[in-house]
């Protein structure tokens, strides 16, 4: 789809290039209005879709439900659903299914999303300590 972009989609693409990470429709919004450049939370919004359907941004959606935007990029992540980080994968485990996906349906992919959600290093650790103590705690009680 070869559209001709408005000024604010010229504008919102410009800023992912400069910002290079993913951003909310929130996000984005705010950084125009400090960039001078600001324009209504909805227009934002179309302007992504337009985008998005243009194949030059993709959309992931985190476990809070919050959906973030960024140029097209190859980049998975394991979430930790405790303290919420989200640590970026240096392969992507699924690059070959989609070329075979795209040449047996004949459907051009834009993009994919493959989310990884658990605990991290650091809240494993914690967790760790904690079933400790009351482990601790079970067998004190079981003395008595
Ligand atoms: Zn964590
Ligand atoms: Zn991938």
């Amino acid at each position: 789809m070869k559209a001709q972009r408005t000024r604010s989609q010229e504008r919102i693409l410009k800023l992912l290039k400069t910002l290079n990470r993913a951003v909310s429709a929130q996000d984005i919004h705010i950084e125009l209005r400090k960039r001078k450049q600001g324009m209504g939370l909805a227009t934002v919004y179309r302007s992504l879709d337009a985008l998005k359907l243009e194949g030059v941004v993709q959309m992931r959606t985190l476990a809070t439900g919050e959906s973030l935007y960024s140029l097209l990029q190859d980049q998975h992540h394991l979430t930790c659903l405790n303290c919420g980080r989200s640590i970026p994968i240096e392969e992507c485990p699924v690059h070959n299914l989609e070329t075979q996906l795209q040449d047996n349906h004949h459907f051009q992919i834009y993009y994919h999303t493959l989310e990884f959600f658990g605990l991290c290093e650091d809240c494993q650790m914690v967790e760790a300590d904690q079933n400790r103590r009351y482990s601790a705690k079970g067998m004190h009680r079981g003395e008595f």
